[in-house]
């Protein structure tokens, strides 16, 4: 598996498996049991996803030895702050079964972003996070929040796939040494996205899916993927992606498909803020 080197020197692999909106205990563990089975050795949960044990579960199950593995999970809005982050923390490695995380995440850029910082950056000075980084941070807030802190955020995860392609964050993220990484790779399906046609005359040449060549153009634009399937041939069909190269001009072909909008909500729409600020209370 490729990997891509974080700014401190923490390899991470450039494909994962992600496991959003799988809240049943069974059918989660047996996902990740079979992602892992199909060769994937990242994954990405969240506090907010409920389904930390059931990952700790299928991690423990699996019989991988811990240091094969990247994993990642997320502090949820309602344990932000310097206290609540540190205890949050605890309850998701306990969960997972985990004595350190390899990359733990602040999930979305509100609350009290430099507090839960803090802990997270003591959390990585003990060792217990290999990385520390953040997700759902446009631009601005991400330079601000790297000006006034110590330790540099080794990832952001932004939505980012075909129609959605982040260039701008993508070039400040780079010049600031913080790993770009895509969350819903595929739109989440929508506007017709595993039958759109620019992406599936481009697979066939290569006898490859739209989902394939959709990772395949991030990843040759070194961003980290986490595709989320509970399909088992789904599972196995997006890890196989690493035996073709697409060409410069269909790299170009793809860039074409940028509309420069979110297919889900922005973080900086107020009503926005407010609805996720009723759900952290
Ligand atoms: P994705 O873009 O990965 O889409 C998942 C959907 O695509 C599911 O309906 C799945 O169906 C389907 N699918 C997957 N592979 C294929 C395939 N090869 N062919 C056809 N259909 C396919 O959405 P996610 O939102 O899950 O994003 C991926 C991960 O990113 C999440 O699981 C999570 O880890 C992370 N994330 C992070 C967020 C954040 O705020 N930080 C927000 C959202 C996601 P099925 O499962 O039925 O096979």
């Amino acid at each position: 598996m490729k990997s891509v080197k974080l700014n401190n020197g923490v390899e991470m692999p450039i494909l994962g498996y992600g496991v959003y909106q799988i809240p049943d205990y069974n059918e989660c563990k047996k996902s990740v049991l079979t992602a892992l089975e199909a060769g994937y050795r990242s994954i990405d949960t969240a506090q907010a996803y409920q389904n930390e044990n059931a990952v700790g579960e299928a991690i423990k199950e699996s019989g991988i030895p811990r240091e094969e593995l990247f994993i990642t999970t997320k502090l949820w809005i309602s344990d932000y702050g310097e206290e609540k982050a540190k205890k949050a923390f605890q309850i998701s490695i306990e969960k997972l079964q985990l004595d350190y995380l390899d990359l733990y995440l602040l999930h979305q850029p509100f609350n009290d972003i430099y507090g839960s910082w803090r802990a997270l950056e003591n959390i990585y000075k003990e060792g217990k996070a290999k990385a520390i980084g953040v997700s759902n941070f446009f631009p601005d807030r991400i330079v601000d929040l790297i000006s006034f802190n110590n330790v540099v955020p080794a990832v952001n995860q932004i939505e980012t796939h075909v129609y959605y392609q982040r260039e701008e964050d993508h070039k400040i993220l780079k010049e600031n040494k913080v790993q770009h990484e895509s969350w819903a790779p595929f739109a989440e399906g929508q506007s017709d996205f595993f039958t759109n046609g620019t992406l599936s005359e481009i697979g066939k040449k290569y006898g490859k899916s739209v989902a394939q060549v959709a990772l395949r153009w991030m990843i040759q634009r070194n961003i980290v993927v986490i595709p989320k399937s509970v399909t088992p041939s789904r599972i196995k069909e997006n890890i196989n992606v690493f035996d073709f190269e697409l060409t410069r001009e269909e790299m170009l072909t793809i860039k074409g498909m940028n509309t420069s909008k979110t297919k889900f909500f922005d973080h900086r729409d107020p009503d926005r803020v407010k609805w996720f600020s009723e759900r952290a209370k």
